[in-house]
């Protein structure tokens, strides 16, 4: 890595404070038995939208997603460094506020998609009273997930305390990309989370029937993680919602609410909570990444020029005697991607011409991150109150 990278910073507005000392705040956690990366050193300017300001529910109708564009709700996006700043961590106090001691820390990104990402910066999930790692080397997410995690796990250790611990399954490995048998969990967004049984502690990931889940622990985990993080989507078996639903309804969750959770009215689709097969043993979470995901998209372009981060694809002049498979070995990629990238259908090359070799399966976000507005019950609401109620739930994009 060279001299002249400039440092990532978090420069957030005074509204979002209360996040940021999250952060911070997890940051500071001991993480050192596992080994980080040093911090690739990238100048980040985000605000977080709207929504991520909301901490505790408050009526359904939330505030508007920031709209792309809006230099208020989208920051700045890449902002070069004015002078050089040193490798350590927290040397220069960059917020706007002087009276805060917090200092810059380096920015975990989140790049292109949970399906073809990658993540830089990462965190490892920390050690817990409250939880068990199930494997360290596929247990790093961005700050955000893991400031997430650990905030909806503690939501559920403070309505239940001394609740048995729950297992944190994979979420990414340290610098993302493919991890081994999940087709996510590619850019440190996407955790698997085991459950809550019945029957005390579980060491692993276990099968859970209605009967043997411990319903009341596991829908204040899915609530929390509803209405205390901005969660994008929970995977779970239909046979498990239906039981933690149940559940919900019995001790008087808003109904409406818990109708748009699964995504009734628009035949489940873009529904938070959905049912996904071979999820009968855990939760598959994947989070928004309000900071993580527009700080990369910001920086994609300048990392890649800096050699931080792989180039999507590169462009090679094709010579006399190369064969597709020649050249597909040569770069390490299948003869499949590269006639899929350049819309071959047949193998033959004709020197001269140039093919795109795509060098890295990750997905550039081109325009900024929209995160939607929290889903939040209705304070008050009842049964009785919501029947007769045709009030409109908030759309989601
Ligand atoms: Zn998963």
């Amino acid at each position: 890595m060279g001299h002249n990278q400039d440092f990532m910073r978090l420069r957030l507005p005074l509204r979002s404070r209360p996040l940021l000392s999250g952060l911070l705040c997890a940051f500071a956690l001991p993480v050192a038995a596992r080994d980080l990366p040093a911090p690739v050193p990238v100048t980040c300017a985000v605000a977080l939208p709207a929504a991520s300001q909301v901490a505790a529910p408050a009526p359904a109708a939330g505030a508007e997603p920031a709209q792309p564009g809006d230099p208020q709700a989208t920051g700045a996006g890449f902002i070069p460094a004015s002078e050089p700043v040193g490798d350590e961590i927290g040397s220069e106090p960059e917020l706007d506020a002087p009276h805060e001691p917090a200092a810059p820390v380096p920015v975990s990104l989140s790049i292109g998609t949970p399906d073809a990402g990658l993540l830089l910066n990462p965190v490892a999930m920390p050690e817990s009273a409250f939880w068990t790692i199930r494997n360290p080397v596929e247990t790093y997410g961005t700050q955000e997930t893991v400031d997430y995690l650990q905030r909806a796990i503690e939501s559920v250790q403070r309505q239940f305390p001394d609740s048995p611990r729950l297992v944190v399954g994979d979420i990414s490995r340290r610098d993302g990309g493919r991890l081994n048998r999940h087709k996510s969990h590619q850019s440190g967004r996407d955790v698997d989370l085991g459950l809550y049984y019945a029957v005390g502690e579980a060491g692993d990931f276990r099968n859970a029937t209605a009967k043997t889940l411990d319903v009341p622990r596991t829908w204040a985990l899915v609530r929390a993680l509803v209405t205390e993080t901005d969660v994008e989507r929970i995977f779970l078996d239909r046979i498990l919602i239906r039981a933690l639903l149940a559940h919900a309804r019995e001790i008087g969750e808003d109904p409406d609410w818990l109708d748009e959770l699964i995504g009734r009215h628009r035949n489940g689709m873009d529904a938070i909570l959905q049912h996904e097969r071979r999820h009968q043993n855990h939760l598959h979470v994947r989070f928004f990444n309000p900071v993580a995901q527009d700080c990369a998209r910001a920086n994609h372009k300048q990392l890649v020029d800096q050699g931080v981060l792989p180039p999507p694809s590169i462009r090679y002049r094709i010579r006399k005697g190369d064969t597709i498979s020649t050249v597909a070995r040569r770069y390490g990629v299948s003869t499949t991607s590269i006639k899929k990238a350049n819309g071959m259908r047949g193998s033959f090359l004709r020197a001269g011409n140039s093919l795109r070799i795509p060098m890295q399966r990750v997905s550039v976000q081109e325009t900024p991150v929209v995160i939607p507005p929290r889903l939040l019950p209705r304070v008050g609401a009842t049964m009785e109150a919501a029947a007769s109620d045709a009030a409109e739930a908030p759309g989601r994009p």
